[in-house]
């Protein structure tokens, strides 16, 4: 009641408040969107990567990029400030080419430096996948970059599987048809029929942050994240675990199923210098685990004879 009175003896002043806060957020907006448009040409959007880590022994299988925008007045940006925006304005579909673009470019370089078997994530959004060019461009990159596809994984949103069935259907046969891997982002979060993971072409499931975040102490959560690794072993499908940041919720996946594992236990997004300083690292844990063990069976050897 004290609220509804003091509302409506301020509700011109409220009203007043409201409008000057929406006006401010719309310009904001409108700003971003503006400069959007120049970040590709000024060079202020810059690809991110976050390592997912084989959960049987801790390789790094793969990286997923995502994108940054360093804003000359405003910083560094995250996506969650500009991609919602940019997907509104259509903005998105220049930008998501120039993500594809990138990564391709970058999975290539790393497959020259010896990770053939590196699998590199892009997330693409729901205009971008509608776009009736998209398939053209894909192939437009595949032939620039001479990338394999089968080493890039395309990440979509159960939103792109929900409207225009056919059509959608269409370009996820297309893309496998040129060997890239399709994961669903964020599964379970949206209103999706189960049905298209039996229909479509899907290769993995990402079990999303909300649901790993509280596995520990929310039982509600953690038969959630029980009943996804459950379907993903009854249609065969891959699974990436996302947001694991606690030791407790490694092992609550590590005893229920084998996955990657993408999260700041491991790792968090990082440049490129530093993703490219922290797979060396994990890689060189294993060639050295490789040494000793060689030295070892060497020396072994060399004692029995
Ligand atoms: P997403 O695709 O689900 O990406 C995972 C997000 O979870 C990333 O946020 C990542 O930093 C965050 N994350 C991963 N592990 C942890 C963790 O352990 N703890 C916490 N607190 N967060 C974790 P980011 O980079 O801010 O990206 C947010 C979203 O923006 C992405 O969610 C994706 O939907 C979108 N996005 C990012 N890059 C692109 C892009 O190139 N194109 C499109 N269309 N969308 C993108
Ligand atoms: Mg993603
Ligand atoms: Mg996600």
């Amino acid at each position: 009641h004290q609220a509804m009175y003091q509302g409506k003896r301020n509700g011109r002043n409220n009203y007043a408040f409201f409008t000057r806060q929406m006006s401010e957020q719309a310009l904001r907006n409108l700003q971003i969107e503006t400069d959007l448009r120049r970040a590709v040409d000024n060079n202020e959007l810059e690809l991110f990567y976050q390592p997912q880590t084989c959960s049987r022994n801790e390789k790094v299988t793969g990286v997923e990029a995502l994108i940054r925008w360093r804003h000359p007045n405003l910083g560094l940006l995250s996506p969650l400030q500009f991609i919602p925006i940019a997907e509104d304005s259509g903005q998105i579909i220049q930008n998501g080419h120039w993500v594809f673009r990138q990564a391709c470019h970058q999975a290539q370089a790393w497959q020259r430096n010896g990770w053939e078997d590196l699998r590199v994530a892009i997330n693409i959004s729901p205009r971008q996948f509608q776009d009736i060019h998209f398939i053209d461009k894909v192939d437009a990159i595949i032939e620039e970059t001479g990338i394999d596809p089968t080493r890039i994984e395309l990440e979509i949103t159960e939103t792109i599987l929900m409207d225009s069935t056919q059509l959608c259907l269409n370009t996820l046969t297309d893309l496998k048809v040129r060997g890239f891997t399709i994961a669903i982002d964020d599964f379970g979060t949206g209103y999706s029929s189960l049905m298209y993971l039996k229909n479509f072409p899907i290769d993995r499931l990402k079990i999303p942050r909300e649901f790993i975040m509280d596995i520990e102490d929310n039982i509600d959560k953690s038969c959630v994240v029980e009943a996804i690794i459950a379907l993903s072993h009854s249609l065969n499908l891959g699974l990436v675990a996302e947001g694991v940041e606690t030791r407790n919720q490694l092992d609550f996946l590590l005893e229920r199923c084998h996955c990657s594992i993408q999260g700041y236990y491991f790792a968090s997004p990082m440049t490129l210098l530093a993703v490219n300083h922290y797979i060396g690292e994990n890689r060189d844990q294993e060639s050295s685990l490789e040494v000793s063990l060689s030295t070892n069976s060497a020396s072994t050897a060399a004692v029995s004879s």
